[in-house]
């Protein structure tokens, strides 16, 4: 069972900043674990970090025992592409995509995949586990906010990763959806990933193993 580590992680932007302060941190597959804490006070940063998308000023990543805070923007991708899955509040959907194109968009850079029929395979069979594959050929602005998450929900889970981290993944939903998205998110440990899920929706609380408040950018 793989890890993401966090090892007193300081991020302090050009700016000046300092967003995190020796934050530690473990992420286990298998569990939901849940950032809270009021704005500013370092949850998105702690993700990115975390999702390799952002540099730490100081301090260690690990995933699955391996340090990758030395790792170059190409190695970093690699990672990223094979091991994790982000969900974010917007969405992020390809406008021009229909909901298939957008599922199989983080196919295309993995070779485990020898042809599109394969891709198209594979993300109908997500569509299918998210009640999402009569949307196939829809476009993200035809369908509802509910079901455009969950269409970023099948793509993060496209390359089947380990990790899934999911930045307000509910911002923009009414509370049925909200809750259909945490019990998916609920679901994604169960099923062996570790999910880490920011949040500031005190009904997400029913939903994890885990529960982290952030403050000033240390972990409390
Ligand atoms: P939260 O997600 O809890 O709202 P953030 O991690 O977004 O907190 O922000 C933590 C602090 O870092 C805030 O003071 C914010 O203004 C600052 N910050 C976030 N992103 C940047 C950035 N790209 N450049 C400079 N400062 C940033």
């Amino acid at each position: 069972m793989d890890q993401i580590e966090l090892k007193h992680i300081t991020k302090i932007y050009t700016n000046g900043v300092r967003a995190l302060h020796e934050v530690t941190f473990t992420l286990s597959q298998g569990e939901l674990a849940v950032v809270m804490g009021s704005s500013g006070s370092g949850k998105s940063t702690l993700l990115q970090v975390a999702g390799l998308l952002d540099k730490a000023t100081t301090g260690e990543v690990r995933i699955g025992g391996e340090d990758v805070s030395g790792f170059s923007q190409v190695r970093l991708a690699d990672v990223r592409m094979r091991r994790l899955g982000f969900i974010f509040q917007a969405f992020h959907l390809n406008p021009h995509l229909t909901l298939c194109e957008n599922i199989m968009v983080p196919m295309l850079i993995n070779d485990h995949f020898r042809n599109r029929k394969e891709m198209w395979n594979r993300a109908m069979d997500l569509m299918e586990q998210q009640g999402i594959a009569h949307r196939k050929d829809h476009y993200p602005g035809q369908v509802s906010g509910g079901e455009q998450q969950r269409t970023a929900i099948a793509r993060a889970l496209a390359n089947d990763p380990d990790f899934i981290l999911a930045d307000e993944p509910t911002g923009s939903l009414d509370s049925k959806n909200e809750q259909r998205i945490f019990e998916e998110l609920k679901k994604l440990g169960t099923e062996g990933r570790g999910v880490l899920v920011v949040c500031h929706n005190e009904a997400v609380r029913d939903f994890a193993d885990r529960l982290l408040i952030m403050k000033d950018g240390r972990l409390v």
